[in-house]
């Protein structure tokens, strides 16, 4: 006799895609019970119990005035294949256990990889991972012993280098955050130098010709890599340069996370670098993961889904939104825009400092975030959200300067 709770129950699984539909008032969420519980609730009480919290509870990402933060909404089909995945519980570690799931992985590396130049690499739950996985086989194959990065270079190289047992150096940033290409140390034949297309702080591009010059040159395109696939494309030129590039895809690239890409120039001689082998598995393991899963399968349905073309009408639309968010904030003298934005991230204050706070709690909850750059404070839209609505953007902020800037 089988267990029930292994197969399909369409009923329970037409529930919880009816609660998924549905908006939730967090207030209806029960307290979770302090211990594990004993006896279970069964899988129809425990999703009734959850629904509130979960789905009420969430910060909606797709909202019109959603404007905060990196993270994108995600393209129902993700859903979707998401949802299949977990069914599935493939592990790409065995081709045994996932005879089809490796193959997409291959097929959607390989479809992405060239547009940066690059061979070929694997998927990693995030950038953290892609940077450690880049820096690790710097080490391998080229002998470095310093890692070169900006000082606006996201904290996941500094803890690479950490992890790794290597020499961090930081190189000072314009007011920008763009790295200084004089200030770059000009012996780089023991280093890797880290360049960043898209800061997080601020979205900017470092020079990215200067790729040629180390030992190895990685690029950490996380946030604006897949610009790659727009219009935008030579905003990123040099990136063909460097021997890896990591990519966010659960950023910009609209995936659920965790999703990302290593990718390298010469991926056979890197791949072959990092890999380990031996006892139960039946092909190198390669790279950081042990068991992982088939996290290529909802962006290989995305990329079916839209195209490349559908993939930069979206991304495109994002730079669009924060151009007009740009535009106005520079033609508003009670604000102040520090640059016009690289990649979707518009960086301001009120130019009354001693307002910063007062404006930044009259702004509706996740329309900006913070930063600090150069020991001061700003304010951050990321345009990751392609259901963002300028006008509604405008009015909230037009609301809030009447309300503590007049
Ligand atoms: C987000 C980000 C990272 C880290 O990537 P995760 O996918 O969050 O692990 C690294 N570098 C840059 C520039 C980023 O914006």
């Amino acid at each position: 006799m089988s267990d029930a709770d292994f197969l399909g129950n369409e009923e329970g699984l037409k529930r919880s895609l009816e609660m998924l539909l549905q908006t939730h008032a967090q207030s209806g969420a029960q307290p979770l019970p302090a211990d594990l519980p004993d006896t279970g609730l069964g899988a129809s009480a425990a999703l009734e119990l959850l629904a509130p919290l979960v789905l009420g509870g969430a910060a909606h990402l797709g909202a019109a005035s959603s404007l905060a933060h990196m993270d994108p909404p995600t393209p129902w089909i993700t859903w979707a294949t998401t949802l299949w995945n977990a069914s599935l519980n493939q592990n790409l570690l065995h081709p045994a256990t996932a005879p089809v799931a490796r193959r997409i992985e291959e097929a959607v590396v390989n479809w992405l990889a060239p547009y940066f130049g690059m061979s070929g690499g694997h998927i990693t739950p995030g950038s953290t991972l892609a940077n450690l996985t880049a820096l690790w086989a710097a080490r391998e194959c080229a002998g470095i012993d310093e890692v070169v990065a900006s000082d606006s270079a996201h904290l996941s190289i500094a803890k690479a280098a950490h992890i790794l047992g290597l020499r961090f150096r930081q190189v000072a940033t314009d007011a920008t955050g763009a790295m200084l290409a004089d200030q770059v140390p000009t012996d780089l034949s023991r280093a890797a130098l880290v360049l960043t297309a898209g800061t997080t702080s601020t979205g900017v591009i470092d020079p990215l010709h200067l790729a040629s010059e180390a030992a190895w040159a990685h690029v950490d395109a996380a946030w604006a890599g897949p610009l790659r696939l727009t219009r935008y494309r030579t905003l990123l030129n040099g990136i063909e340069r460097a021997n890896s590039v990591a990519v966010s895809a659960h950023k910009w690239l609209f995936q659920p996370k965790e999703s990302a890409l290593i990718l390298f120039r010469d991926n056979a001689e890197a791949s072959a670098a990092i890999s380990f082998g031996g006892a139960y598995l039946a092909v190198p393991n390669v790279g950081i993961l042990g068991s992982h899963g088939a996290t290529a399968v909802p962006l290989l349905a995305t990329l079916l889904a839209w195209g490349r073309q559908g993939l930069a009408e979206r991304i495109e639309r994002c730079v669009e939104i924060s151009d007009s968010l740009a535009g106005f904030i520079k033609n508003d003298a009670r604000l102040q825009l520090l640059a016009e934005p690289q990649s979707g991230v518009v960086v301001w204050r009120p130019a009354r400092q001693d307002r910063f706070d007062d404006l930044l709690a009259a702004l509706p909850p996740g329309m900006v975030s913070t930063t600090t750059i150069k020991g001061e404070r700003w304010l951050r839209n990321v345009a990751a959200n392609p259901n963002a609505d300028v006008t509604t953007l405008l009015e909230n902020l037009a609301t809030a300067l009447e309300m503590c800037l007049n």
